[in-house]
């Protein structure tokens, strides 16, 4: 056993939110640590290393905001940048603020415990660690524990497996082999072409078809570079307020509005444009379903027009939900590479895979000879990682305890029954619904402010009132049913996770309203959380 180590808060995670944390709490004279499973900073973009990787939000804007010496100098090389350049720009982050010394890599957080005597957060480690904080942020990730179903017969596969979100980092030489990847969502998107190029044969194992908007990628040119460096300050400004947290264009006409040829033509607009910014093409396509098969059936004629074989076309064609209520996709010449004699799409529909075997893989229609299998199978997305930590609040109670029937959260950064723990993106705030990096630094930004409201007014607790989060929650369900989203079957939904409490977990009221919101709440004393001191013996600590 370890002696403790005590510090002001403790933070679980290196990705961007615990960067950006440890950086926050250094300017404000806390003394805080980072806990980091992996050997290197980065989360997402330290995992997910598989073929053809990439942000779907444009690099000017996938990157921090709050030092204005960094966004000018860092200079991305494509409009998407890939996961390794993502993954420089973490590692350049942490050297140029010098946040190694204080980050502990190779320390996976087990389980975290609330002392209400003392207001402090006990967090100990698989590696045996015992880390105390008055305050614990979990910077964990919304899509940072990987889904893996049981297949029958896994282990006995002769070839190699693979899962998208824990790639191998020395990279995978696919030349000469027949590959089947399973799945079709926005990590499968991605590495299908750059696989296809590689694999002998590949087979694309197909359950749920998606929609997919085309990037349209390149590199920055010196005059884009430049339309956004000389007016960062107000860009980002504007992104702030965006409902999505990007500054792209928004229509506020209705779909239903225009005549078909019209309508069209705006959509042709938004594919050329490419990426997510195609959702915003009207005002209603989230909340009408009539407008939304329009942009769908647009989307669908596309795959049509792009995929040479008319019946493997319409397999690629989503036909069982709205378009934009499961994750758009973002790709690179996913849907033409179906043209290729070397692929061939098995449609999971007709009978699903029954078994893993030796040799391959087996589906109740067919039996398919394969060397590698790549698992693009998703994520426990937003409380996964969160519930494989043993984390207990007032009285001993647990966090699964609490979230029984689904997370509930107060604006998404604290549960009522756990005092001095913050969570970054958490179920109930836009997250995984926005550019995360405007949401990760807004997150921490008002966890970090409150903090310090905290010492400067001597006070060591802090705690979501269970009125205030019942009311968050009914507000957040509200808003969510207004749209169309709760009608896919999404990870969004918890769907994808057997057993999994079926609720809508993120915030869709917007980044703008959102972030209103949360500063409305500070400026009123902490609306909604109760603010006390302990004991003056504690609170000398
Ligand atoms: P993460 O990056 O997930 O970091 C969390 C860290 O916590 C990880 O390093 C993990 O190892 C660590 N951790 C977890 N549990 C423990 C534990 N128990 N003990 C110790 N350490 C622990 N978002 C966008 O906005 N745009 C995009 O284009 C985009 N593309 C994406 C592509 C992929 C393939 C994936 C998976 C996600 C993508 N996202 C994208 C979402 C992405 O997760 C966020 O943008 C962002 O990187 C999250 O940063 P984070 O620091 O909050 O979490
Ligand atoms: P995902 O969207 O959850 O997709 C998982 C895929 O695996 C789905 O096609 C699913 O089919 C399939 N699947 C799961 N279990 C299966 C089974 N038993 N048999 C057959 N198929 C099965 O996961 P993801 O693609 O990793 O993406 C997760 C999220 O990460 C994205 O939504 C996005 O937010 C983020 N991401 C972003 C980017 C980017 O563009 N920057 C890239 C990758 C990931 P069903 O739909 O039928 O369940």
């Amino acid at each position: 056993m370890q002696d403790a180590e005590h510090f002001d808060v403790v933070i679980v995670g290196a990705g961007f939110a615990g960067l950006y944390l440890l950086h926050r709490l250094r300017g404000q004279g806390m003394s805080a640590v980072a806990l980091e499973a992996a050997d290197g900073v980065g989360g997402t973009w330290y995992w997910n290393r598989y073929p053809g990787a990439r942000c779907d939000v444009e690099s000017m804007q996938y990157s921090y905001s709050f030092d204005e010496e960094l966004q000018q100098e860092w200079r991305w090389s494509e409009r998407f940048a890939t996961q390794p350049e993502i993954l420089r720009y973490a590692n350049h982050v942490a050297d140029r603020f010098d946040l190694r010394r204080d980050i502990r890599f190779n320390t996976r957080v087990s389980g975290a415990e609330f002392d209400a005597g003392r207001d402090r957060w006990t967090v100990r480690t698989e590696q045996g660690g015992t880390f105390t904080g008055r305050f614990c942020v979990m910077a964990t990730g919304c899509l940072s524990s990987t889904r893996l179903p049981e297949f029958p017969g896994l282990e006995s596969f002769r070839g190699k497996t693979y899962h998208t979100g824990q790639w191998p980092h020395g990279g995978v030489d696919f030349t000469g082999q027949r590959v089947g990847v399973v799945g079709t969502g926005s990590s499968a998107i991605q590495a299908i072409p750059v696989i296809a190029e590689q694999a002998e044969h590949l087979f694309v194992f197909q359950r749920t078809p998606n929609f997919s908007i085309p990037a349209h990628n390149r590199p920055i040119d010196e005059a884009y570079e430049r339309s956004w460096k000389d007016r960062y300050a107000e860009r980002r400004q504007q992104a702030r307020q965006m409902r999505t947290g990007i500054d792209y264009p928004i229509n506020q006409a209705s779909a239903l509005e225009l005549e078909k040829a019209e309508r069209d033509r705006v959509y042709e607009e938004r594919w050329q444009l490419g990426s997510t910014s195609f959702m915003a093409a009207f005002s209603d396509l989230i909340t009408d379903r009539a407008a939304n098969e329009t942009a769908a059936e647009f989307v669908r004629r596309k795959i049509r027009s792009l995929v040479h074989d008319p019946a493997v076309a319409e397999l690629l064609c989503p036909d069982n939900h709205p378009i934009g209520t499961k994750r758009i996709c973002v790709d690179t010449g996913y849907y033409q590479t179906f043209n290729r004699d070397n692929v061939t799409l098995v449609n999971l529909r007709e009978g699903g895979i029954e078994a893993i075997t030796p040799t391959g893989l087996r589906t109740a229609k067919a039996e398919y000879e394969l060397d590698s299998i790549v698992f693009a199978t998703g994520f426990d997305a937003m409380t996964g990682t969160l519930l494989a930590m043993d984390i207990r609040g007032s009285g001993g109670r647990t966090l699964a305890e609490a979230w029984e029937a689904g997370p509930v959260t107060y604006l998404g950064l604290m549960v009522a029954g756990f005092p001095n723990l913050f969570t970054v993106t958490g179920p109930g705030s836009p997250s995984v619904l926005s550019n995360m990096i405007v949401s990760i630094e807004q997150h921490v930004e008002w966890i970090t402010d409150a903090m310090a409201y905290l010492r400067r007014q001597g006070l060591t607790r802090i705690e979501a009132t269970e009125q205030a989060q019942e009311d968050w929650v009914r507000h957040a369900n509200e808003v969510a049913h207004r749209t169309l989203y709760p009608q896919a079957n999404s990870w969004y939904m918890g769907v994808n996770i057997p057993g999994k409490p079926q609720v809508f977990m993120p915030y869709i009221g917007g980044v703008g309203t959102y972030r209103q919101i949360c500063e409305e709440v500070a400026a009123e004393g902490y609306r909604g959380f109760a603010l006390s001191g302990a004991s003056s013996a504690a609170a000398a600590e």
